[in-house]
């Protein structure tokens, strides 16, 4: 039986695309891809002539089945999206999940992630993270999803889009006021890669003076504590305070 491959393509600087990802492009019979038009780009700059086909959020049960029958026959795919890896706020967990059910070899080829990049270069705690995805569209949804990350440990991770980044900032400081501080990556390995950092009233700030800031893709990372430093060793002060008056004639 054959083997679907999952591999992970650049998300912006081409040089990022791995010698492994390339010869496994070149050697499996089928790549399935989230927009073939755009991934034939990529292939043709590679010289990677391997037949194409789609899969995206609609059809992806569809193609779960497609994918066994060509495993089955001793056929190998593999499964790219439009950038970065598979799977992550992109198509592709059903396919992986049905084929792993059915015992198929699933071999994962890793490599670019504008998650883990901008988690790393982002100076906020990377020992514990939660990766929220996509937010909702609508405000109070928004909103809502928001205020259970105060329940969350670690730093929190999403991504925004363009037209969202101003809507989903002013939530920020809704929700979190001055106690989240965040930092944004934006156009990670493209020219313009550019972490922004500070509350979220300093982040729009930033935007207000320069609206070059505001364009291109977004990943969000925010770090919120309850109480500040100082807060906190103000109360633990207050009750060692107490604890010795009590004992005081
Ligand atoms: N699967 C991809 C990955 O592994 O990063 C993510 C796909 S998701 C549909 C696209 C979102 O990822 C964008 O809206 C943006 O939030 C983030 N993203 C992708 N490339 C980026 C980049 N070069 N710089 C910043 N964010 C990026």
């Amino acid at each position: 039986r054959g083997a679907l491959y999952i591999v992970a393509t650049p998300i912006g600087n081409l040089e990022d695309f791995s010698s492994r990802a390339i010869s496994t492009l070149k050697a499996v019979e089928y790549i399935a891809a989230e927009d073939t038009r755009h991934t034939k780009r990529l292939l043709n700059h590679f010289g990677i002539e391997t037949r194409l086909f789609s899969l995206h959020d609609h059809n992806e049960r569809d193609k779960a089945a497609y994918i066994g029958e060509l495993l089955s026959q001793g056929m190998s795919v593999a499964l790219v999206s439009d950038a970065g890896t598979p799977l992550i706020s992109d198509p592709g967990y059903h396919v992986v999940s049905y084929l792993r059910n059915k015992g198929f070899l699933i071999i994962p080829v890793p490599g670019p992630s504008a998650l883990i990049a901008a988690l790393c270069a982002s100076g906020l705690p990377t020992d514990q993270f939660f990766f929220a995805g996509f937010l909702p569209a609508k405000t109070k949804s928004r909103k809502d999803v928001m205020s259970s990350w105060k329940q969350q440990s670690g730093t929190v991770v999403f991504y925004e889009s363009t037209h969202r980044i101003i809507d989903s900032m002013k939530d920020v400081e809704t929700v979190f006021g001055s106690k989240a501080k965040l930092v944004l990556a934006r156009e990670i390995t493209k020219t313009f890669e550019t972490f922004l950092s500070g509350t979220a009233e300093e982040i729009l700030q930033q935007f207000s003076v320069d609206a070059n800031q505001l364009k291109g893709e977004f990943v969000v990372m925010l770090d919120y504590r309850e109480e500040t430093d100082v807060e906190s060793k103000d109360i633990e002060n207050r009750r060692i305070l107490a604890v010795l008056l009590e004992d005081l004639p």
